[in-house]
């Protein structure tokens, strides 16, 4: 039997473990997936001792992801976005492999839904999943435009991603009009009545993934259905960032509609 798991603090409320395993049942493989809750400074300690148990892969969340970096070999896509969610012992490296499965997660997502991932993308939020999906939407070929908060952050956030530029909130009507593709990474959305972005700044033209997914239809989704945009919601990111560790770590195609409808299922 293999083992996978999930290291985090806390990983009481994972959406994990049943989404990973409705996806080994569904390729009939022998695994299990469970949950670790490591003290704030031991992803390194936690990540060498899975690999000296044998654990196959390991996904790693809130608040280990940046320190996971130090104790695996991450591709050049993690390394710039400076944070590992995906690691993979199956190699024969030193070092397990590392990478950062929510950038591609957030591609994915869009593309299940036909958003074509070309022209403008608005990023709202610096944060984790601002840098992920920032460095997605860029390795796409798309221009993107960081709007934050607190501006210093989206400023600094866009020096480091090709081709963006970062903004204050204030700007985000000026610029969604031109916008192909509207992302919001902030925790906004989570209390039933707030959003990031304006609702009369929302075009009926615009792909509109909003990665908070409890609740699942945030306000900002229901804003943007209602403009005649394409909406997305959180659990599709969720899912894919999944379906893209299951992946790497199986070498198999992920059973995906059975993954979505675990994780559904939970939500
Ligand atoms: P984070 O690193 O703490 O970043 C939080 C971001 O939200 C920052 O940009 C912050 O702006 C902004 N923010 C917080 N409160 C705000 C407010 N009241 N008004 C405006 N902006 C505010 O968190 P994270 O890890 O990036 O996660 C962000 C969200 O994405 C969470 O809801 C998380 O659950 C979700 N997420 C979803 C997935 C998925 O697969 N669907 C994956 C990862 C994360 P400042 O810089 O100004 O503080």
């Amino acid at each position: 039997m293999d083992v996978y798991g999930l290291i985090g603090n806390p990983v009481g409320h994972s959406l994990s473990p049943p989404m990973h395993e409705a996806g080994y049942e569904g390729v009939d493989l022998d695994a299990r997936y469970v949950t670790f809750e490591p003290p704030a400074d031991g992803a390194v300690a936690a990540i060498e001792g899975a690999d000296a148990l044998g654990v196959a892969g390991l996904n790693v969340t809130i608040p280990f992801k940046q320190d996971a970096l130090s104790a695996v070999d991450p591709d050049p896509l993690a390394e710039r976005i400076g944070a590992v969610n995906t690691v993979d012992f199956t190699g024969d490296g030193d070092r397990p492999a590392g990478y950062n499965t929510d950038a591609v997660g957030a591609v994915r997502a869009l593309r299940s839904h036909d958003v074509a991932l070309s022209g403008t993308a608005v990023v709202v939020g610096a944060g984790g999943a601002g840098r992920a999906v920032a460095f997605g939407l860029a390795d796409e070929g798309m221009t993107v435009r960081i709007a934050n908060r607190t501006e210093s952050k989206a400023h600094d956030l866009a020096a480091e991603v090709p081709d963006a530029t970062g903004h204050g909130l204030a700007e985000l009507d000026d610029l969604l009009a031109d916008a192909d593709v509207l992302v919001n990474a902030t925790s906004v959305g989570m209390e039933e009545a707030a959003t990031p972005v304006p609702a009369d700044a929302i075009h009926a033209g615009l792909g509109v993934l909003d990665a908070v997914y409890r609740p699942l239809e945030t306000r900002l989704l229901r804003d943007a259905d209602a403009a005649g945009a394409t909406t997305v919601d959180g659990a599709w990111m969720l899912l894919y960032q999944g379906v893209e560790a299951f992946e790497r770590w199986t070498g198999r195609d992920a059973p995906v509609e059975a993954m979505n409808e675990a994780l559904r299922a939970e939500l």
